[in-house]
């Protein structure tokens, strides 16, 4: 499935960055188009891979190119205002290539948080393909404004998307985040997305069979469902990060520097990687695996999968799966030919840390004195003004929608 990638705001444009900084995918290149968009110059003069003139700078009357701090409320306004200029820069990319668009941002922030939302909504009224969210939660050493405004900003991602895939930075890094840990985990992420939109329209239906329904149907299921997935992945390309063991692992040499595996080996190879990537760490923490709706994409070289006896039996040591979900793409056409990955994407209406987040941004939302921001100007309303600023509760429950 070929995607074009919109990042907004400062994590948006360094994960767009990482997309296209990987230069060996699996499979296909799946972005046929890229760009950032952002309140702040800086941000968008320190990226390196976006072209310059896929760098869209917004909201210069208001945040004068200097972005909006943790005032996502002013971005999901700026973002409004100036649709028609972001409609524009978006257009100039290859939509009419693309079968999705795919945005991407910190939840936790100002821009991202609040512009995001708003430009998928605008997206999603211009164009007739879908439009998914990656969003980014906050690190739990941030500062308390990043809990409410994540999870104001999901509520509103999930309205105005197709379906939402998480990245739980609090999951992955184990201390207060910095630029390189970023890098890092950017680049984990960046591979394993962009594997699963390359694969996903190349999943073929009964290579596996006994399936209660098709690949196709399984996925398109997924994909429209307007909920929240979470993804383990586990590829063969990227050398495993020590600090971050489990989401990607190299499982062999590639081949040319090593003799063929026997079909035996590579079967052994095959069931690796996909226990691997059916276990967690997953890119959101999921308590009870069982209860989602799980699935699970694998891709690997024609000669490893004719020869390799797979079945769904054979992998039944994965308990947390349900056999029948088990989906094999078409071998790449492209890239490395000795690659393999697996994809696992658990899918729920809410997982436990979405739920725990959303619990702490009501409680911060009627008691705001316990965020300790320093730069309170640059803060949404709720926080300065709880009772007026204009906005209604949705019925649900007490969280303030961001718009
Ligand atoms: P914005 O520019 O106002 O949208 O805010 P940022 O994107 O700088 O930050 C929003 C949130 O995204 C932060 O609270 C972090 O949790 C997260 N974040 C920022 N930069 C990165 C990054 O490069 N990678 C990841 N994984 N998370 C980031």
């Amino acid at each position: 499935m070929d995607i074009a990638l919109i990042g907004v705001g400062q994590a948006g444009g360094r994960l767009v960055d990482s997309f296209l900084d990987v230069d060996d995918w699996l499979v296909d290149d799946p972005i046929v188009g890229a760009c950032a968009i952002d309140t702040s110059r800086a941000y968008l003069e320190d990226l390196s891979a976006v072209p310059e003139t896929q760098r869209q700078l917004i909201g210069t009357d208001r945040a004068k190119g200097h972005g909006v701090g943790a005032d996502n409320e002013l971005a999901a306004t700026i973002a409004k205002d100036e649709r028609t200029t972001i409609l524009n820069a978006i257009d100039s990319l290859s939509i009419g290539e693309s079968d999705a668009i795919l945005t991407v941002a910190g939840l936790g922030g100002g821009t991202g948080s609040g512009a995001t939302p708003t430009i998928a909504e605008a997206l999603r009224e211009t164009y007739d393909i879908p439009v998914y969210g990656l969003g980014i939660l906050p690190h739990t050493a941030e500062s308390l404004i990043r809990t409410l405004n994540a999870a104001r900003s999901l509520r509103s991602f999930r309205h105005s998307t197709d379906h939402v895939f998480l990245f739980d930075n609090d999951a992955w890094i184990e201390t207060a985040p910095d630029e390189e840990i970023y890098q890092d985990v950017n680049e984990l992420l960046a591979t394993a997305i962009g594997t699963l939109f390359g694969v996903l329209d190349r999943v073929q239906t009964d290579r596996l069979g006994e399936s209660d329904r098709t690949a196709t149907e399984y996925i398109e299921t997924v994909l429209s469902s307007n909920e929240l997935s979470s993804i383990g992945f586990a590829g063969e390309t990227i050398q495993q990060s020590d600090d971050h063991g489990g989401l990607l692992t190299r499982l062999w040499p590639s081949s040319g520097k090593q003799d063929d595996p026997t079909p035996p080996e590579r079967s052994d190879h095959i069931e690796e990687v996909i226990c691997e990537a059916a276990s967690p760490p997953y890119t959101v923490p999921v308590e009870a695996p069982e209860e989602t709706d799980t699935g699970l994409i694998m891709v690997a070289p024609e000669s490893y999968v004719s020869e390799t006896p797979l079945t769904p039996q054979s992998l039944s040591m994965i308990d947390r799966l349900d056999p029948t979900h088990i989906h094999l793409s078409e071998p790449p056409t492209s890239g490395d030919a000795d690659g393999i990955a697996a994809l696992c994407i658990l899918t729920s209406d809410s997982f436990d840390r979405v739920t725990q987040l959303t619990e702490q941004a009501i409680d911060l939302q009627e008691d705001p004195s316990q965020i300790d921001y320093q730069d309170i100007d640059q803060a949404p309303d709720i926080v300065n003004a709880p009772e007026t600023d204009g906005t209604e509760s949705n019925g649900q429950d007490d969280l303030q929608p961001l718009f």
